[in-house]
């Protein structure tokens, strides 16, 4: 009987303990391979708050503290602890460190962590740890070690585990859980549409802690002792394993792999070791880590997803009227293009001049939208880009045309604020924003989209676009706390304009598919329709054209001589002369770095240099 109670307590404790992991690792893509140390430190921190001072029992431990605070203040503390330990971690995994460095960085904060307190006695009372860690309301249940007193922490933990369950749930199913699964499956791009990865990573750190606490808390008080050597970098791999094979990012399934994971191992190698008591003491444990390891390289090859695989969240777009629709209706729809490839629409006009396209409300065309000045970037002694100067004016679709490794995408991502620029100066609309990081680059409205392929893959096509929608208050966390009800309206209108944007660009079939698995042309379409989303006033477009069927090329620039027509300025690098010739004025010519030449593309096509740099290149 004590024996099925531990088996639930401890089942409930994993599963806890793999629902933080859950929101860290399968929503919110951070590997934090020092999970373990957040659950120490909130066992830790309910058993010196439940312990009386450490002189209490003859002083045969040391420890800080012994506060003999009542339940569940322990658990409460726990809790915060984990929460609060995590806090200095946030500089690992913040903004610029790359994953699998920071992956790395807390595993070895966890083993260094466990030889400190292994070795450290005054604090932790070293190897040997705490005992007699009292059990929740010990003192006020006369029969402590009564069946029916166990029984009662069992179904409190069950629920509190359920309550965990849907409180990370909760947050999962927000605008902000939707932030954190693009995080997830490209940082970089959800940096260059507005997110602040440090603060959604510090975030997810810190709830995750709080939960990894918690579980903590709750497994010390009730086997009643901490020791160091239960908390090694190596249970970390136990509950990694749980969540890979049970579902990444999906509860359900990180609840499904915690039971099945480290519980099952349990059960199993108890059955095994009590029907062969010859066996060696050390092999099963040992062959425990060899079949954990195996379990997810099978995973990994044959069901990378998990048991139960991240469910596809489908939203219904709101109703169109069924009128049939008008040619003014649908102002920037595919041309049907005839066979010699010019559009059989109203004509394109190219905008004739710098000031030829009309200026948004406000602003006047012919402003300098973006300046740069002397921008140069190098990598070790590679000079990328080398004293660029160029401005951008407003309303102009504006072509930046080179050679391979002229230096396009990079100058593009200077820019746009994805790398930091070595020497020279940004200015955009007026400011100067050489040290804006990308982020708050893009809440400004200065945009980017990648050269390659950058969609969420994990998320739909009308997921990606809401991603990138500003201003949805559930998108943080607070907003997702505070649930459905307080944002709501914002996630309307911005499924509205979602819908808007995707009807324009004749999207709206694949709206629930997922995007990674569009076709390459429909995923550059995704990418411009996910940065229009974001309200932007200047676009900086890596080759949107490239590997795209000529007739959605066509369709492409039309959409963005018509953006530019109300408005909006486009920096659009391609290297096809031809879309050049059709669509972009005027034409900036780099090569090697520098600047070779701007005009008209007629005008370029006259000078010699241009065309032996770009045709040698
Ligand atoms: P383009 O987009 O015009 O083809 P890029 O900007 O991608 O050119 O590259 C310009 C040069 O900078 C190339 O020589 C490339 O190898 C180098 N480069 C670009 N990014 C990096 C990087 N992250 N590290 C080192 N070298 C880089
Ligand atoms: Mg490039």
């Amino acid at each position: 009987m004590y024996y099925l109670i531990t088996l639930v307590v401890y089942g409930a404790v994993d599963v806890i303990a793999c629902l933080g992991l859950s929101l860290q690792f399968g929503i919110g893509g951070v590997t934090n391979f020092g999970y373990i140390i957040f659950q120490a430190a909130g066992a830790y921190a309910a058993a010196i708050l439940s312990l009386p001072p450490d002189s209490a029992n003859g002083g045969f431990q040391r420890y800080i503290g012994g506060f003999n605070l009542p339940f569940p203040l322990p658990w409460v503390g726990a809790a915060a602890a984990g929460a609060v330990i995590a806090l200095p971690f946030t500089f690992l995994v913040g903004r610029r460190l790359r994953g699998d460095f920071a992956a790395i960085g807390l595993l070895v904060t966890a083993v260094l962590l466990n030889l400190l307190v292994m070795n450290f006695v005054p604090l932790f009372n070293g190897d040997a740890g705490l005992a007699i860690v009292p059990a929740p309301l010990q003192s006020q249940v006369m029969t402590d070690t009564s069946v029916s007193y166990q029984w009662e922490f069992a179904i409190g933990v069950v629920v509190l585990a359920a309550a965990v369950f849907w409180f990370i749930r909760h947050i999962t199913e927000s605008p902000y859980g939707r932030t954190l699964r693009a995080m997830r499956d490209n940082d970089k791009v959800a940096d260059s549409l507005g997110k602040n990865l440090l603060s959604l990573r510090t975030g997810i750190l810190v709830v995750g802690g709080a939960v990894a606490g918690l579980s903590g808390g709750i497994l010390v008080t009730f086997v009643s002792v901490w020791s160091p050597a239960g908390w090694t970098y190596a249970e970390t791999i136990v509950l990694f394993a749980a969540v890979i094979i049970g579902g990444r990012g999906n509860h359900a399934g990180a609840v499904l792999g915690a039971v099945l994971v480290p519980v099952g191992f349990e059960e199993s190698t108890r059955l095994i070791t009590d029907a062969n008591p010859s066996l060696p003491p050390n092999l099963l444990p040992s062959l425990q880590w060899v079949a954990i390891g195996l379990l997810i390289a099978v995973f990994l090859w044959f069901r990378p997803a998990g048991i139960l695989p991240e469910r596809r969240r489908l939203i219904a777009l709101p109703a169109r009227p069924a009128a049939p629709v008008q040619a003014r209706d649908r102002p920037e729809a595919v041309p049907e293009a005839v066979p010699d490839g010019t559009p059989a629409g109203p004509p394109v006009t190219v905008p004739s001049g710098p000031a030829g396209a009309a200026g948004a409300a406000g602003a006047q065309p012919g402003d300098i939208v973006l300046q740069a000045t002397g921008v140069s970037r190098e990598f070790g002694g590679v000079h990328a880009v080398s004293g660029v100067t160029l401005s951008v004016t407003r309303g102009t679709l504006t072509g930046l045309i080179g050679p391979n490794g002229a230096g396009k995408s990079t100058l593009l991502a200077l820019l746009a604020g994805t790398q930091r620029v070595s020497a020279g100066t940004i200015r955009y609309q007026g400011q100067d924003v050489t040290n804006v990081p990308a982020f708050r680059r893009a809440r400004l409205g200065l945009v980017r989209t990648f050269q390659l392929a950058s969609e969420f893959k994990r998320l739909t096509v009308l997921e990606n676009l809401l991603s990138a929608a500003p201003g949805n208050r559930g998108a943080g966390f607070f907003g997702a706390v505070a649930g459905r009800r307080y944002w709501r309206q914002d996630e309307a209108a911005a499924i509205a304009k979602a819908g808007d944007i995707l009807h324009r660009f004749g999207l709206e079939s694949l709206a629930n598919s997922y995007a990674g698995d569009l076709s390459g042309g429909q995923r550059r379409l995704v990418e411009i329709m996910r940065a229009l989303m974001t309200d932007p006033r200047m676009l900086l477009l890596d080759e949107p054209m490239a590997g795209v069927h000529p007739e959605l090329a066509q369709r492409i620039g039309d959409l963005l001589v018509g953006l530019c027509r109300d408005g909006m300025t486009i920096l659009m690098v391609e290297h096809e002369l031809a879309i050049m010739d059709e669509f972009c004025n005027p034409v900036i010519v780099m090569a090697e770095g520098s600047v070779l030449a701007q005009g008209t593309m007629a005008q370029l096509r006259d000078r010699a240099e241009v065309v032996e740099a770009y045709l040698v290149g």
